[in-house]
């Protein structure tokens, strides 16, 4: 929750519209401003203040404690000018936030925290926890001075201006170690607990069991990933409340699935009670790795839990990732921070251009010209199989007429696959058109390259036929002229000459064009291989130069077209 503060009525009217759009997520707090700051501090994970910086330094001053649970507070001036971040920039989201709300108020983010402006990631923004003299090893790479990465976990990170030696050390680790106090450790999820336990069995014996059995494995339990179990026991509350406290998900699997996991502790008793031999073991092993505690029970008489702790090697990351059509503010966040999860980014010259000063520096970057489809894919996966993070970018979706199949079609299940979905080229042009894809539509490419054209056309017959809205993709290059003509001409049996057709040219980029025009009017020589073509259905109108599809014949007396 976001706590809303403010004292003055131009300081209310900010803060109101901030409500407004987040209304699910922001909390106003009324009265007395040094009551409503100390109020929103204790009970909200974020604040934004509409007060002067020193107002709030004084009142939240005595309030602080630690960076790693403070909330994270935001000022934003009288003149709705600056968004200011002022303190718990990375752990308590307030970088973040003072973007967000500086977007929405038209106001100046104001970040100040080192590492944001040199664009070096902070080390307590990687996903990973962290644990050490944060602030000596970002100071010293951001002050370009050796710090040595010690990946023992193999795990795969983004770029970090790291050396292999120095005066200064990350380790990535999920053991327990002695740190300098130039040393931070960063603990990736390596370790799976499996958990058994009988009917009732209390949440504190259960937690205590899978501390105790880590700590004594030389083990940091913040590098747990999961607490697995039988399916039977997905409610067990004591196995649920330690997952909860943990802060892992707790997953399950079926007894069948467990049988058959090969153990070194089986037993009678699970057997008969769930009907497999193993339930800590097993579940700790279904995903492979290297069991380093086999099955534990809990030191309470009767004892009541078991566990077993295992190790699954590190996977190699592959980010499939959309860049939408072209403009930088229809990149989702989301394609942003995996451009910045990644080491190595594979993709095509001209979109890699797109998005280059988006890059952490240190990012290994592979590019290739057009027509490197399949090589770009395999070296994609490739580089994942290594171990490391990589980024593979297309336009608009990276799934459609994209890199995300021949990528996918090479990548075997030994890496993490995260896909990114984009802003298509269709649904850009459709924006700038109007509603054209209000009701059942297909997405066709004229590229009769990798394609045959009867294929092609027995698609767009298809289409013709069933009354859908088409867009053309690929519709048109200079040695490739006579497949839309032929295509129209399809849709022309089955529409109306004066069915609309909408061009959108270079959607979102600077030299952006859309046009409305007809199927009997359109000059096929006005489009390009930088174009898409949407023709309408035959409810399709032109409706103030606007193209819109109507979402159904009954939309306005259906109970569906109320909705
Ligand atoms: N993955 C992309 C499509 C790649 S195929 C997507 O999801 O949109 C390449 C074709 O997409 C081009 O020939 C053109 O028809 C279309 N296209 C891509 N970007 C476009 C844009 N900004 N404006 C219009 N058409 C575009």
């Amino acid at each position: 929750m976001i706590g809303l503060i403010s004292a003055t009525a131009a300081g209310a009217a900010a803060r109101d519209r901030l409500a407004a759009a987040w209304p699910d997520r922001t909390r106003v707090y009324d009265g007395p401003v040094g009551d409503a700051v100390r109020r929103a501090f204790a009970e909200c994970e974020q604040l934004v203040c509409f007060l002067a910086t020193g107002a709030v330094v004084r009142l939240i001053a005595p309030l602080l404690g630690d960076k790693a649970s403070d909330p994270g507070v935001v000022c934003v001036d009288e003149g709705g000018r600056f968004a200011v971040s002022l303190v718990g920039g990375h752990g308590g989201g307030a970088n973040e936030l003072a973007r967000e709300a500086g977007e929405l108020l038209g106001a100046e983010p104001v970040v100040t925290t080192a590492t944001d402006a040199v664009g070096v990631p902070g080390l307590d923004t990687l996903g990973l926890p962290v644990e050490g003299a944060v602030a000596a090893v970002s100071r010293a790479l951001l002050d370009g001075e050796p710090v040595a990465l010690h990946n023992e976990s193999d795990w795969p990170l983004p770029a970090l201006p790291v050396a292999s030696a120095g005066a200064y050390g990350i380790r990535v680790t999920d053991r327990l170690v002695e740190l300098s106090e130039r040393e931070v450790v960063l603990r990736p999820p390596t370790l799976a607990v499996g958990v058994g336990a009988s009917k009732g069995a209390p949440a504190e014996e259960v937690l205590e069991l899978i501390e105790t059995s880590v700590r004594e494995a030389g083990l940091s339990t913040r590098s747990i990933a999961e607490l697995a179990t039988v399916d039977a026991k997905a409610e067990e509350p004591g196995i649920v409340a330690a997952a909860g406290r943990l802060g892992v998900p707790l997953v399950t699997h079926s007894a069948e699935e467990l049988a058959a996991v090969e153990v070194p502790n089986p037993s009678d008793a699970p057997l008969a009670a769930v009907g497999t031999p193993s339930v800590a073991e097993a579940a700790a092993l279904v995903g492979g790795g290297e069991l380093l505690v086999p099955k534990r029970k809990s030191a309470a008489t009767p004892a009541m839990a078991t566990c077993a702790v295992v190790r699954r090697p590190a996977r190699g990351r592959l980010a499939v990732v959309g860049l939408g059509p072209g403009a930088r503010d229809l990149l989702t966040p989301r394609a942003r921070a995996e451009l910045q999860r990644a080491s190595v980014l594979v993709g095509l010259d001209q979109y890699v251009d797109q998005i280059r000063d988006l890059l952490r520096p240190g990012t290994r970057v592979l590019e290739s010209g057009l027509g490197a489809e399949e090589e770009r894919a395999r070296t994609a996966v490739k580089e994942a199989r290594k171990g490391q993070a990589v980024a593979l970018i297309g336009s608009g979706d990276a799934g459609v007429y994209a890199m995300a199949s021949p990528a996918l079609a090479e990548a075997s299940d030994d890496i993490d696959v995260i896909g990114v979905p984009g802003v298509t080229a269709a649904l850009a042009a459709a924006a700038i058109l109007g509603a054209p894809l209000g009701h059942d539509h297909v997405s066709i490419s004229l590229s009769d390259l990798h394609t045959p054209w009867e294929v092609i056309e027995r698609r767009v017959r298809a289409a013709a036929e069933a009354d859908i809205v088409v867009t053309f993709y690929n519709p048109r290059s200079r040695g490739r002229d006579w497949q839309l003509p032929k295509a129209l001409a399809i849709l022309a049996e089955h529409r109306e000459p004066t069915t609309p057709v909408g061009v959108v040219r270079n959607a979102s980029r600077p030299d952006e064009s859309g046009r409305l025009t007809t199927l009997a009017a359109l000059d096929p020589a006005t489009v390009d291989m930088m174009t898409v073509v949407t023709v309408g259905n035959t409810a399709t109108r032109d409706i103030a130069g606007r193209m819109v599809t109507p979402r159904g014949y009954r939309w306005q007396t259906s109970e569906e077209g109320s909705k």
